[in-house]
């Protein structure tokens, strides 16, 4: 069985940064990715808010360079998903699709995905139409009109990308104003090709083969209408990716890790970083921080127990 004094679970920012912090501590450290390193950021086309780059980076040149500083530090990080976690004698067993992990401590940072939209045919057309992601689909709807449906900083962001692909954006918004942070809804307001549909939602996604349209309602005359386009990309909020280790671990009322000011979680010797968490903000710059902090946790934890 492979064995690792601190295992990373995710290699999202906040799992790569606890990876370079536990090897720089001079601790055997494993990170484990089940897809690939970098997370919800190597998505992100472009990082304008990372601190450090007065020009936008793009989210994967981030993520790639933040796994070379791991391994430089000797950090391993292994391709497979981690499926179950129990304590064990020496600390904790995680069950992973590449065989069982020991591990004296954890650090979850498996992040969240999306929330869906839970509407008529949005299963139906999820890869034919209906997306989560601008950067990995947006391309494929060059020249056509899409929508984006969300108010937050995802949506936001991911209408500005799609603007400089689609011919038209439609904003579907349930709410009259957006939480997005302003400066990123100011310069969506400067482009010309985007539509606003505000206290509206989406009832339906049509099509046979692929997204046709989707029907909208206004919330403040419940009437409806069609919009006809090829894409929605779907930005509603997000669930933690905790199925592997809640049997184990303390959720919130909302399903995020419950963690303390030192990240650490209802079990001694586990911790929670990045988005993952019970966190008031979900961004790189405070993913990064949260990973150091866990691993310095770890750190501390592995130091006491010695
Ligand atoms: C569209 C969009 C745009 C964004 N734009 C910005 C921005 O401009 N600026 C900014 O600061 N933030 C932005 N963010 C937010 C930022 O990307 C996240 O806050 C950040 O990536 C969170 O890092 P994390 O490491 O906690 O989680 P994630 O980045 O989600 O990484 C979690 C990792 O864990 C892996 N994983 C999950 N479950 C398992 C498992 N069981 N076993 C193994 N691996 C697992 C996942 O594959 C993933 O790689 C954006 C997010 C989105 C979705």
């Amino acid at each position: 069985m492979k064995q690792t004094e601190i295992l990373v679970v995710g290699a999202g920012p906040a799992g790569l940064t606890a990876g370079i912090y536990a090897a720089r501590s001079g601790h055997k450290a494993l990170v484990l990715e089940k897809s690939f390193a970098g997370g919800q950021m190597a998505l992100t086309s472009e990082v304008e808010n990372y601190p450090g780059f007065s020009e936008p980076v793009s989210g994967m040149l981030l993520a790639q360079t933040m796994e070379q500083q791991a391994i430089r530090f000797g950090c391993d990080v292994l391709n497979a998903e981690a499926t179950g976690i129990t304590a064990a004698p020496a600390g904790f067993e995680v069950a992973t699709t590449a065989g069982p992990v020991a591990a004296a401590t954890v650090i979850v940072c498996s992040g969240v995905k999306p929330k869906l939209l839970g509407v008529p045919g949005e299963k139906e057309l999820s890869g034919r139409g209906v997306s989560y992601c601008a950067v990995c689909d947006g391309p494929l709807f060059k020249g056509r009109e899409v929508a984006v449906i969300g108010g937050g900083d995802s949506a936001i962001d991911e209408a500005l990308y799609l603007s400089n692909i689609v011919a038209r954006v439609h904003i579907i918004h349930r709410r009259d104003e957006f939480r997005a942070c302003p400066f990123a809804q100011q310069r969506l307001r400067e482009r010309a090709n985007v539509t606003y549909h505000l206290s509206c939602v989406v009832e339906s996604v049509n099509g046979t083969q692929r997204v046709e349209s989707i029907t909208v309602k206004n919330l403040k005359d419940a009437s409806t209408f069609v919009l006809p386009l090829g894409g929605a990309f779907i930005y509603v909020g997000w669930l933690p990716n905790t199925a592997w280790c809640s049997s184990l671990l303390a959720l919130d009322e909302s399903g995020n890790i419950k963690a303390d000011d030192r990240l650490c979680t209802s079990v001694p010797g586990v911790f929670a970083a990045g988005d993952v968490r019970n966190t008031p903000l979900r961004q790189v710059a405070t993913a990064v921080g949260d990973g150091a902090l866990a691993a310095i946790s770890a750190h501390d934890f592995l130091i006491g127990k010695r």
